[in-house]
């Protein structure tokens, strides 16, 4: 770029690098403007936008989306934070409590679809209070969602109508939640005209956001998402995320394991079973990641063998970040889900312990059991 471009829509710096950030252009797009001498140019975000009233995901920077917060803490506003139930440790805003204030939050737990059909939908959304009340966050309700299925929205509405009173909306999280999705639902739902969409300056930032008039005279506020680097989904290519991003039901897989047994989830992580005593555990992933069981005292030189091959993903390419994993000792006193950020989870009875290992910088934690 040889001189700055702004959009002409939303007014950010044009930029051609990053497709998830504020501002993208396709290069080509670019560069055949300036040959025809056309300075009129939108960011990919408002094109589609204009053009197919959708709405892109786009991600910003640590310190921006500090600053929606604290507005967002400013305003007479219904928080509502969408995370995704599959990957809560990795999805939930610890820090929200802290900027929101006084303003009451809505808690949408989004990508129901993925669990269990006999799986208790009370029982989770109590599941999620009891996270959300752990980090200090107390939501007016708790609602459980299938944005991409279509499920709960009517739901959500009528709980955003009983908890507004007349305040704006605000609608946050970080990327991959199905913020996007959720948006675009509730854009279809309100008739999907061209002008309802527009881009304007949320309140006090110079960010751009899309802001959606409500029916009476309010407005729905987009806010841009963050990424989370915890999140082992970050390092895989698209192909690769097919295997491990789960597209339906979860089939829950059970083993019984003897001590100094080990668990491949294709080459991403690998789960000693360290306690003497042979009990099983359930493991929730994608249908599609392949499972490998092994002799613990075996397991280093497998790896070494069939990383990339029969333990993928990584595939070939992609197999260096994965190559040195790092090893995390877990004790479960009571029945425990032991989380791989952005993979899934596995589920072990009380007084078990695992050893986890995965990638370098990999959010793995221990909660109490979801199921
Ligand atoms: P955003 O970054 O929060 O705006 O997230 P997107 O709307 O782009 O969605 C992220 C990913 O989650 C995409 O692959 C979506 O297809 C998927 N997704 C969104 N909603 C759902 C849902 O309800 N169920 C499932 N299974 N996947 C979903």
């Amino acid at each position: 770029v040889a001189k700055a471009q702004y959009c002409i829509g939303c007014g950010v710096k044009l930029q051609t690098t990053d497709p998830q950030g504020l501002g993208f252009v396709p290069e080509n797009v670019l560069e055949k403007s300036i040959a025809a001498g056309n300075n009129e140019l939108y960011c990919q975000r408002c094109f589609r936008l204009r053009h197919y009233n959708e709405m892109l995901p786009v991600s910003l920077t640590n310190d921006d989306f500090l600053q929606i917060l604290t507005k967002v803490g400013q305003q007479q506003a219904l928080v509502v934070n969408v995370v995704d139930i599959f990957d809560f440790n990795g999805s939930v805003l610890a820090s929200l409590p802290r900027f929101v204030g006084d303003n009451p939050i809505i808690l949408v737990g989004n990508k129901a679809d993925l669990l269990p059909k006999s799986l208790k939908r009370t029982k989770i959304k109590e599941w999620l209070r009891q996270r959300a009340y752990e980090i200090g966050l107390h939501p007016v309700a708790v609602v459980l969602i299938s944005a991409a299925k279509n499920l709960g929205i009517d739901d959500l509405l009528t709980q955003i109508n009983n908890y507004r009173q007349k305040r704006d909306v605000c609608v946050v999280g970080v990327t991959n939640v199905g913020k996007s999705t959720l948006i675009n639902r509730l854009v279809a739902r309100s008739g999907g005209n061209d002008d309802l969409l527009t881009v304007s300056r949320f309140p006090g930032t110079t960010l751009d956001i899309i802001k959606l008039p409500l029916d009476d005279g309010g407005n729905l506020w987009d806010t841009p998402g963050i990424v989370q680097t915890k999140q082992l989904t970050n390092r895989l290519s698209p192909k690769e995320l097919k295997y491990v991003q789960p597209a339906s039901e979860l089939k829950p897989k059970t083993y019984q394991l003897n001590s100094n047994q080990t668990l491949f989830l294709g080459g991403l992580a690998r789960f000693d079973y360290l306690s003497s005593e042979s009990k099983s555990v359930v493991v929730y992933l994608s249908n599609r990641l392949l499972i490998h069981r092994t002799k613990t005292a075996n397991a280093d030189s497998f790896f070494e063998r069939h990383l990339g091959g029969l333990l993928q993903p990584p595939f070939e390419q992609n197999t260096a970040e994965f190559a040195h994993p790092k090893r995390h000792i877990f004790k479960a006193e009571q029945k425990s889900d032991i989380v791989l950020a952005g993979l899934g989870w596995i589920t072990v009875s009380a007084n078990t312990t695992v050893a986890i290992w995965t990638a370098a910088g990999v959010g793995v934690s221990i909660r109490k059991a979801m199921i």
